[in-house]
């Protein structure tokens, strides 16, 4: 459980299982949803679910995601943690505003958000995931 935060006791995203730090991120179902969407605009495998197999624990899975090239690393961190604070962010509007997106428009919304972070300057995630906005 995330401990000090008010209790859902299911996960605001799915419904379907106990919420703690680790399914909100990694293991519930939307947020597997938008984890493949995310490792499709960086083409970048460590990022897939299908690639999670027997991670069981949060400090591990973040290690795992974010091992790369060291060129690669900075970027992909500023991603990850993009992803993990717009997956929160939801579970919160979930919770205090009664507001819920789908996967599509989550994904649409949080596209918008990196554009908005390259063009505020954040240029490593620009060098993973920049090639998206010239399709
Ligand atoms: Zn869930």
């Amino acid at each position: 459980m995330l401990r000090g935060w008010p209790n859902s006791y299911f996960c605001p995203l799915c419904y379907r299982n106990l919420e703690t730090a680790f399914h909100l991120v990694a293991e519930c179902p939307f947020s597997k949803q938008v984890w493949t969407v995310v490792a499709n605009w960086a083409n970048c495998p460590s990022l897939s679910p299908h690639n999670w197999t027997g991670v069981l624990d949060l400090q591990y899975w973040f290690r795992d995601l974010t091992s790369a090239s060291t060129q690669q690393r900075r970027g992909l961190l500023t991603l990850v943690l993009l992803v993990i604070w717009s997956l929160c962010k939801e579970r919160n509007n979930r919770i205090f505003k009664h507001e819920e997106l789908t996967v599509p428009r989550f994904t649409a919304l949080l596209r918008d958000e990196v554009r908005t972070w390259i063009f505020a300057g954040a240029k490593h995630l620009e060098t993973i995931v920049g090639s998206i906005f010239n399709e």
